[in-house]
């Protein structure tokens, strides 16, 4: 037997397939895509099995070294969509391969399976009856009995001491199965279904495939809508899976699908350990799996049968991978989507422009939720933090005097700010002097728990000095308030209330995320400060106030999509405050205050913006009006990269009938004292954009000091 295995060589970002012989022993085992390792000249390297023929004996061929991580494969399907990957990206085949599997995949090879998240049990109701027990067995049973009509498909909570016991004295068989989660889950009855709910569940045909566009407001019941779906998907014996952007940061939304389904969810986050994920994979493969629920990766989760593919909070860049593969989620679902012949729902409350104009045409199918479930959304209203009064630097009297309010009446405020930090720049007010990273053509942001100033690109840190290196004097100042320093006035303004912060330097442990939410949620802190991790997905019925320290720091940015992520961002964070009984407030501060993603946030008017902002893409030629590629020019010599950038604009002008913007340099210039020029190709319909851009590649492969990336749809610039 003879095996054509895909390798990458020594990541240059080169497909090599090449033939090994397989050994008897490995035989039985050799599928197509199975992952083994292969002797390539003094290496070891891991590949994909892609054919399986016949010894001819015309050939000396090595042996293959070992099967990788006890026989992972990739299934026919995804075999298949790593092709369709690779062309639609310009990457290489090997890398589309890899995103497909575990993280951690590649380099842990052969470990343990190390079991610490969930456990089962299984328990042979004869074998116990025939047992003596001691009392306190005899308590886990009765406790185990009467929740058993429930067991098989929902979930018990027991504590690990319990468990111990379970596992030493019961004989393990099928019968009935215990599960055991680190917190505790209450199973939670099913809201009746709204009549709107019912509407879009019955509009969605799951028999075939179809995308369909749910747009509903934030709070309009989207997620009872996706588990009624997944419900009915089940019963068919099939499966789903759900794709959330950041799952660490939705903990709540984890936790409703496993208060209503219980068992038979399989998650996946960037918390996991990658034994973990590795586990989780697992148990799509061996187990009775019918969720999957995750962030972009999990969309390659090798569901058999999937019934349906649910993309929440479609406008979120996240779904796209910003390194090689560049590839989108949302592409994969529908791919998937056709490939299982099975509905792909997007939802969002604030859809991208691309999405919604694809609604509007009838590519996607636009299914619409315009109120919210308690049929009140919050009042939004705008402070011009130039005229306005403050009573510090950055909180005006107006959100000043409804905090205290809502405060009083026992109610919770939620202040979100994008930037974390103390302040975001430390300037000398004597000299001028300023400080930026070395590295990066930034400024270090002063983080003041740790006394360090901090690139928030490279990591690069050092300690904030005491007087200005420069002159000497005692004249250093911050500028730019970040997450840090509002938490520490916010303190000061209101001493009788505790307050938390959640932001990337909180969060850094494992289960912060969640702790955070459920101590806020318990009501241990009436405050929550908050960068973006905090507008998504949250539902506390006690918040009745969110404030929007600063809306202008996204609008700055310079990219064309800052409108409609401003626009979105104000929504979503809006759209945590009066998600209960009692009405909500947001007040949204900003020096821009007639701008019109503010003014479309302020009404809640996304069509209204949506229109707007069409009119504005049709003028300046972007998306959803254009298609775009970014073509990135990378290195650490400047006038290397700037004269490469100028030719390949050159090349592309010559054989391209597109217009192409650039070269200009990206946004920072430089990152990690790397040299980065962008090139922006527009088209409308592709032609020969592929081979133009593949000879490209092919040019640049073998040159070292320079770095060609390629990516479809940018993200960000
Ligand atoms: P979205 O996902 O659109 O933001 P959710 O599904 O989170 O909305 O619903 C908002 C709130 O309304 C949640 O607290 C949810 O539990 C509640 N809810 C949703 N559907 C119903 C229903 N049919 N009856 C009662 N409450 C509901
Ligand atoms: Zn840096």
């Amino acid at each position: 037997m003879v095996v054509d295995v895909l390798v990458e060589l020594s990541n240059r970002n080169i497909d090599k397939v090449f033939s090994y012989l397989v050994p008897n022993k490995f035989k039985s085992k050799i599928k197509i895509g199975i992952c083994v390792l292969v002797p390539f000249a003094n290496m070891k390297l891991e590949g994909f099995v892609l054919n399986i023929k016949d010894n001819d004996n015309s050939l000396e061929l090595k042996e293959i070294i070992d099967i990788v991580n006890d026989g992972v494969i990739l299934t026919k399907e995804l075999l298949e969509l790593g092709k369709y990957l690779k062309d639609k990206t310009l990457s290489t085949l090997i890398s589309c391969y890899q995103v497909m599997l575990p993280t951690g995949f590649k380099a842990k090879n052969k470990k343990k399976i190390n079991i610490k998240y969930e456990t089962y049990v299984y328990i042979n109701e004869e074998e116990l009856k025939n047992n003596k027990l001691t009392d306190k067995q005899q308590d886990i049973i009765n406790y185990l009995s009467i929740n058993r009509n429930v067991t098989y498909s929902k979930l018990i909570n027991i504590n690990s001491s319990v468990l111990t016991l379970l596992k030493k004295n019961i004989i393990y068989k099928e019968k009935v199965e215990v599960y055991r989660l680190d917190s505790n889950y209450e199973l939670k009855d099913k809201y009746p279904l709204t009549e709107l709910q019912n509407n879009i569940v019955s509009n969605v045909n799951l028999e075939k495939y179809l995308t369909y566009l749910l747009y509903g407001v934030t709070g309009s019941g989207k997620t009872e809508v996706y588990m009624e779906l997944i419900e009915k998907v089940i019963d068919m014996g099939k499966s789903a899976i759900v794709l959330i952007p950041e799952i660490s940061l939705t903990p709540q939304t984890v936790r409703r699908f496993k208060e209503r389904f219980g068992m038979g969810i399989a998650i996946f986050h960037s918390g996991l350990s990658d034994s973990e994920k590795f586990d989780e994979y697992r148990k799509i493969r061996n187990e009775d799996i019918k969720i999957v629920i995750g962030a972009r990766s999990a969309i390659f989760a090798p569901l058999e049968n999937l019934g349906i593919i649910i993309v929440d909070e479609e406008h979120s860049s996240s779904y796209k991978q910003e390194n090689m593969p560049r590839y989108d989620a949302i592409d994969v679902s529908k791919w998937r989507g056709e490939y299982h012949n099975c509905p792909v729902i997007l939802g969002s409350a604030t859809p991208t422009l691309e999405s919604f104009a694809r609604g509007m045409k009838g590519v996607y199918k636009l299914l619409i939720m315009d109120k919210r479930i308690n049929n009140s959304l919050p009042k939004v209203i705008i402070v011009d933090l130039f005229k306005s009064k403050k009573v510090n630097k950055y909180l005006s009297e107006t959100l000043f005097n409804k905090m205290k309010n809502v405060l009083e009446k026992g109610e919770q405020v939620i202040l979100f700010l994008n930037k974390r930090g103390y302040s975001t720049t430390i300037n000398c007010s004597e000299c001028g002097k300023t400080f930026a990273c070395p590295n990066c053509d930034v400024t270090l942001t002063y983080h003041k728990s740790s006394g360090m100033m901090r690139c928030h690109y490279c990591g690069y840190a050092e300690a904030k000095p005491d007087i200005c290196p420069n002159c000497k004097k005692d004249s250093l100042e911050g500028s730019g308030s970040g997450t840090e320093q509002v938490e520490e006035e916010i303190n000061k303004l209101f001493p009788n209330y505790n307050s938390i912060r959640m932001d990337f330097d909180t969060t850094s442990r494992k289960g912060s995320h969640e702790r955070i939410l459920n101590d806020f949620k318990d009501k241990k802190y009436s405050i929550l400060i908050g960068t973006q991790m905090i507008s998504k997905g949250l539902d506390f019925p006690n918040v009745t106030l969110v404030g929007v320290i600063n809306a202008d720091n996204s609008l700055n940015i310079p990219d064309f999509r800052s409108s409609e992520t401003t626009f979105a961002l104000l929504n979503q964070v809006s759209g945590r405050s009066g998600r209960g009984e009692k009405c909500g407030e947001v007040v949204i501060q900003t020096y821009n205050p007639s701008h019109y993603a503010i003014e479309y946030a302020k009404n809640n008017n996304y069509l209204g913006f949506y229109k707007e902002e069409m009119h504005n893409r049709k003028l300046l030629g972007y998306p959803p009006y254009y298609y775009l590629v970014l073509i990135r020019i990378k290195g650490k010599d400047y006038n290397k990269v700037s004269l490469e950038s100028k030719q390949i604009k050159e090349y592309l002008n010559k054989h391209l009938n597109f217009s192409i913007l650039g070269p200009t340099i990206a946004s920072p210039f430089r990152v990690n004292s790397i040299y980065r020029f962008n090139i922006i190709i527009k088209y409308k319909t592709i032609n020969n954009l592929y081979d133009i851009l593949n000879e490209l590649l092919e040019h640049y492969k073998s040159k070292k000091d320079i770095i060609i990336d390629i990516d479809f749809d940018p993200k960000s610039f």
